[in-house]
């Protein structure tokens, strides 16, 4: 078998699309542990979960950033982007699926809402290592150079240890020179919705949703907490939402 044969293969995904500066900064990253293939979709998702399209048709188109990396720009979801990788796209299968870098956080309840988040655990449902990789700083021109030393720390360790099947590691990030990655646990978050009412020129009410995060929970172990004391946080995250706690507990009553 060749070297070319024997690099790993990595898929690069995200939600904010496939010419956000947070792919790029991922990709230059996986680049230095194998061949990269980005399958990405083709304008801003974020927030879309894990939504997948069923009722439009999904087109793809090659393109490159840079002259450097060569991908396919998906007209769908984060989810429907793997999926087509695994299913159609992709010539040899990944050995390990990354997404990012996101533009804003993924921590707490976040990971429900992420788009970033999914297109991972997508490729953790397909059976591939997946690692979700966030910035905490929104802005465009956000110093990545924190988020890439933590995605590559993180990225040899997986291709050196492997991960479990049905885990996905979810990693948040600070702007800025890392200071370090502890383990955590997703913080126990809720959103404080609030909607802007406003009148369009049709005389029809929209709103905008706005809203800010809540905390509902303490400790040094949670996300939030961590990425607070200037650390990136690391968490095993998986889509088994069963209730074990309750399962073992209302197992003997009858219904
Ligand atoms: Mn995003």
């Amino acid at each position: 078998m060749s070297k070319e044969n024997m690099e790993p293969v990595i898929l690069v995904c995200n939600d904010d699309g496939i010419f956000s500066p947070g792919i790029q900064a991922l990709a230059e990253v996986a680049d230095e542990f194998g061949r990269v293939n980005i399958i990405a979709p083709d304008r801003q998702q974020s927030a879309v979960g894990h939504a997948v399209t069923v009722s439009t048709p999904l087109r793809s188109r090659s393109f490159q950033i840079d002259g450097r990396f060569h991908g396919q720009a998906v007209t769908g979801t984060p989810a429907d982007s793997v999926k087509l990788a695994h299913d159609q796209l992709m010539k040899r299968k990944p050995d390990l699926v990354v997404s990012g870098i996101n533009h804003g956080s993924n921590a707490g309840i976040n990971i429900l809402y992420s788009g970033t988040v999914s297109a991972a655990t997508e490729g953790t449902i397909l059976g591939y290592p997946s690692l979700a990789v966030s910035c905490t700083d929104y802005e465009e021109e956000a110093d990545l150079s924190g988020a890439k030393e933590a995605a590559r720390r993180v990225i040899r360790y997986i291709l050196n240890q492997g991960l479990p099947g049905g885990v996905t590691l979810n990693l948040n990030v600070p702007p800025g020179p890392l200071k370090g990655i502890r383990w955590a646990r997703q913080a126990n978050t809720r959103y404080v919705e609030e909607f802007e009412g406003r009148v369009d020129p049709n005389n029809r009410s929209y709103y905008w949703l706005t809203g800010r995060m809540e905390l509902l929970d303490e400790g040094d172990d949670i996300d939030v907490n961590v990425l607070e004391k200037g650390y990136a946080s690391l968490t095993p995250i998986q889509y088994d939402m069963t209730a074990y706690t309750l399962l073992q507990e209302v197992e003997e009553v009858e219904l």
